[in-house]
């Protein structure tokens, strides 16, 4: 029998010696961000190659911290009127929706965010009187941690929070849980996205077509009728070559999803081995223009920790 994705959630490698037994080696150290793995994305990695792109995302910080580098790099703290929220431009807010993620990227922005005061059910009375005051918040983006991490029910809750505010059309999710646990796609949650009266968008986190397996290109068929975007970090050694990012490209397009965005990296402590120079990333953007049709071109940007994104190209 197939396992539930609370299953897979519970099974996931946890621990540095977990991962050292799993992939037979003695990478895996604990360290500040605490390891998380779920096997369905381990069963990804080829054993052998110690340069696997996908392990190089989960394996451990090995650098010094280097100047530049900061525990928050995005300023998200800066842009919360009310905990939970936070407001960068004028038509969409942000919501905290989970605290927690499915895999523990060791080059993420939000790794020492403070999740405990951030609860969005606890503090949705202040989000719902801040948002009927804003009539400019066309769209909620539901992000984290992941908010696919939530149960069916709790997000069904918010969605019905969320769709009561008239002014609120679309509904953004950010996730990578789904692509590392296809399981979490699951009927209750296809009704549900189906269902609502907003708009509904889905910008999947992919870096590498490795990560993309048959039952998740499966699983997403029964969301096609929505708009499923991607959005990837351009990182050192994982896929930071243009042929590496256009076989993401078309992999994306065969499960009918868009390529969305290519960010450069934020400059989070303990992500430092995966940074490239801005000449470098220019270079391959350039190179992977010359190689895909425009609409399988993800637009590489860089939040500055400000109001706008920065297109770099
Ligand atoms: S899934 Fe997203 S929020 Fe979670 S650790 Fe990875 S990059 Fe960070």
């Amino acid at each position: 029998m197939n396992k539930t994705w609370n299953e897979s959630v519970r099974n996931s490698l946890k621990s540095a010696n977990q991962c050292n037994v799993y992939f037979g080696h003695k990478r895996f150290h604990e360290a500040n961000f605490p390891i998380k793995v779920p096997l369905e994305f381990a069963e990804r990695i080829d054993k052998s190659n110690p340069l696997d792109p996908l392990l190089l995302q989960i394996l451990p910080k090995e650098t010094e911290t280097i100047k530049g580098f900061l525990d928050s790099p995005v300023l998200d703290e800066q842009y919360s009127p009310v905990k939970g929220l936070i407001h960068k431009y004028p038509s969409r807010v942000l919501l905290i929706s989970s605290s927690v993620c499915a895999i523990h990227c060791q080059y993420c922005f939000r790794q020492n965010f403070d999740y405990e005061s951030h609860d969005i059910l606890k503090n949705w009375d202040d989000i719902e009187s801040y948002l009927s005051k804003n009539k400019e918040v066309n769209e909620v983006i539901l992000s984290g941690g992941d908010p696919l991490t939530l149960s069916d029910k709790k997000i069904s809750k918010i969605l019905k929070k969320i769709e009561s505010i008239s002014h609120i059309k679309t509904l953004r999710i950010h996730t990578r849980t789904a692509v590392v646990i296809p399981s979490r796609i699951t009927q209750e949650l296809i009704e549900i996205l189906n269902i609502t009266k907003l708009k509904v968008v889905i910008v999947f986190h992919i870096n590498h077509a490795q990560e993309i397996s048959d039952e998740f290109v499966k699983n997403i068929q029964a969301l096609r009728g929505l708009t499923l975007l991607n959005q990837s970090v351009l990182l050192k050694d994982v896929n930071d070559n243009a042929k590496v990012l256009a076989d993401l490209s078309y992999k994306l397009f065969e499960s009918s999803i868009l390529p969305y965005y290519l960010h450069l990296l934020d400059k989070v402590s303990g992500a430092e081995r995966f940074l490239i120079s801005d000449k470098k990333a220019k270079e391959i953007y350039k190179l992977l223009q010359k190689s895909i049709p425009g609409y399988l071109l993800p637009r590489m940007v860089r939040d500055e920790g400000g109001e706008s994104k920065n297109l770099v190209l």
